[in-house]
C-alpha cells in the first residue's frame, strides 16, 4: 500500500515501458497507463480538492438516470455530508407509468447536524430539523405577502436587502 501512496506522487516523467498485452507501465513507478487510480492523496494543510466542478454535458435525454449520470458521490468531512450529483436530462418513470423529461442539473446537497440544504440551478431549499419539534401532519408553502401578518411571527427568518428592495440573503434562527 506504501508503494501505492508512493507512486500516487509520481509524475511518470521517464515515460512507459511496453509490457505483455500492449500495456505500458511507468518506468519508475510501474502505474500502467491509462487506468484510473484507487486512491486520493490529500494534502494535510490547505484546502482540500477532490475532483474537479463537473456540469451536465449533453443536450441529449437519455433512456435512464444511469446513462445521464455524469457523477453522483458523496463525502463525510468531519461529521458534514456533502452530496453532489450532476446529470443529464432523462427520461424517468417514477410517476406512474407515464414517462417524464428529468432536466439536466447539477445538484449539492449538505446536512449538517440534522438540517438539509439544496442547491440546484433553480432553487435554493433548506429543511430543517424535523426531530426536533413536534410537527403537524400538514405542509404547506407561500410567499411572505401571501402569509397574514400575525402568522409570519412564528418563522424566525430575516431578510438581507439593499436601498432599492433587492434581496440579498436570509438568516433563519435556530
Ligand atoms: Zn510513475
Amino acid at each position: 500500500m506504501t508503494w501505492e501512496f508512493l507512486g500516487l506522487q509520481c509524475r511518470h516523467w521517464d515515460g512507459y515501458k511496453e509490457i505483455e498485452d500492449k500495456k505500458e507501465t511507468c518506468k519508475i513507478c510501474g502505474k500502467v497507463k491509462d487506468v484510473d487510480d484507487f486512491y486520493y492523496l490529500l494534502p494535510q494543510k490547505g484546502i482540500k480538492k477532490l475532483g474537479t466542478k463537473l456540469r451536465p454535458n449533453s443536450k441529449k435525454t437519455f433512456r435512464n438516470k444511469k446513462e445521464a449520470e455524469i457523477v453522483n458521490d458523496t463525502i463525510n468531512f468531519y461529521g458534514a455530508t456533502v452530496d453532489v450529483d450532476v446529470h443529464n436530462s432523462y427520461k424517468s418513470r417514477v410517476l406512474g407509468n407515464k414517462a417524464i423529461t428529468i432536466a439536466d442539473d447539477r445538484i449539492v446537497k449538505l446536512k449538517e447536524r440534522g438540517i438539509k440544504c439544496y442547491i440546484d440551478q433553480h432553487l435554493i431549499y433548506i429543511k430543517i430539523d424535523r426531530r426536533k419539534k413536534k410537527f403537524g401532519k400538514e405542509k404547506y408553502g407561500g410567499f411572505p405577502w401571501e402569509i397574514k401578518r400575525d402568522k409570519l411571527k412564528n418563522f424566525p427568518v430575516i431578510f438581507d436587502f439593499d436601498e432599492k428592495y433587492q434581496f440579498l440573503g436570509l438568516t433563519i434562527l435556530r
